[in-house]
């Protein structure tokens, strides 16, 4: 008879939930697997300095992306931009791809053509070379999944476990411009009622495109793992909230965000002001940003900042690593701290009311 836990639906159970279990069950692999479960890649040992890193995503029409508001081009880019990021975070240099596509039999031959003209064009940009796949007809919606190889040549990669009380807390780039180019794409582009000015077509043009083109931090992810610079990285896919909890957790301490530090663009700040919303929690919450957030020991903050000007690399540091007792908190500017809630993504905890055969 199944015990009562694995009656549970997943809505109960939860994305996170779901994987722990899956995690444990699976156990760990020997050498010369370093690293399984848990990491934005799986870590393979391949010979002396020579390490594979593998990931792959799953992306649903309706969950991950909409077509009403991306072309195929688009959803093609994007798709192979959220798994190079994986390598990035790992300081790896992406290698090959799979995509594997379950697509209803009534789209035109001309979607996968543009489908394909988004993914091959994200490869070209980072070296990679797609040499594979699998077909297939969906019964609804469009499924697509993609696998990518990296290497690193250092001796280990970057991971989301090492982050050490007192660690400063960097970002790359600027957080919460996807969530407010989302934002503006459930709008039809439309900021306000009036007819825009130019200033604010620009920042809507900005904004969508940070949401529609992101960019892999590969380099940065590469030039952190050769310099062993980064205590412990990983790449914002979910938003600040969720995927430093799960850096956090990894690393078993707590963290302490400054939201007056947050980098925020001018063209987020901007939308966020005329919904009368506070960007830091576009930054917070919002996701898909793709860029890496990494930990770095205070005897190395003056090299990162150096190092990372030279090199023409925006790093912004956020915060600092606590003990785990502290929990993750915010400070705001004024005011007292408080805790950050995970307000990120949760896969089948976000499909609204309706209930499976089982549930009440
Ligand atoms: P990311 O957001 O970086 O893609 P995820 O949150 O999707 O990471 O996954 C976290 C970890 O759990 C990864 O190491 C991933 O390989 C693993 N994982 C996720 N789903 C499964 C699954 N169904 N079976 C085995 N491992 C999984
Ligand atoms: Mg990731």
């Amino acid at each position: 008879m199944p015990s009562r836990a694995s009656l549970a639906s997943l809505r109960q159970l939860g994305e996170f939930g779901l994987i722990q279990r899956l995690t444990q069950r699976i156990g760990r692999a020997g050498p010369p697997v370093l690293l399984g479960i848990g990491d934005d890649a799986a870590v393979i040992r391949m010979g002396p300095g020579r390490l594979l890193l593998l990931s792959t995503d799953l992306l649903a029409e309706g969950i991950h992306f909409d077509l009403a508001t991306a072309t195929m081009e688009e959803v093609g880019y994007k798709a192979a931009v959220g798994n190079l990021s994986d390598i990035a975070a790992m300081g790896g240099e992406p290698q090959y791809m799979l995509v594997a596509l379950a697509i209803p039999a009534w789209r035109t031959v001309a979607d996968v053509d543009e489908l394909y003209r988004g993914l091959l064009r994200a490869c070209r940009r980072h070296g990679v070379h797609l040499v594979g796949g699998d077909t297939s007809a969906s019964p609804r919606g469009l499924f697509i999944c993609i696998t990518v190889t990296g290497i690193s040549k250092t001796r280990r990669a970057l991971t989301r476990d090492g982050a050490r009380v007192g660690d400063l807390i960097y970002v790359t780039g600027t957080l919460g411009d996807s969530h407010a180019g989302l934002k503006l794409l459930r709008a039809r582009r439309k900021p306000v009622s009036r007819a825009p000015g130019e200033g604010q077509r620009r920042n809507v043009r900005f904004l969508v495109k940070r949401h529609l083109r992101p960019t892999a931090r590969v380099p940065e992810g590469q030039w952190l793992a050769s310099r062993r610079l980064a205590t412990a990285t990983i790449d914002l896919s979910d938003g600040l909230s969720g995927d430093l909890g799960h850096l956090c957790t990894r690393s078993r301490v707590g963290a302490e965000i400054e939201t007056a530090s947050l980098p925020l663009s001018p063209a987020c700040r901007w939308y966020a002001r005329l919904l009368h919303r506070d960007p830091a929690d576009f930054a917070l919450a919002g996701g898909e940003d793709y860029e890496l957030l990494f930990t770095v020991s205070p005897d190395n903050r003056r090299r990162v900042d150096r190092l990372a000007q030279r090199r023409g690399f925006r790093f912004t540091r956020i915060g600092t690593i606590k003990s785990r007792k502290f929990g993750i908190q915010v400070r705001p500017p004024t005011g007292p701290p408080h805790a950050m809630i995970p307000r990120s993504y949760r896969h089948f905890q976000h499909l609204g009311p309706t209930a499976g055969p089982g549930e009440a």
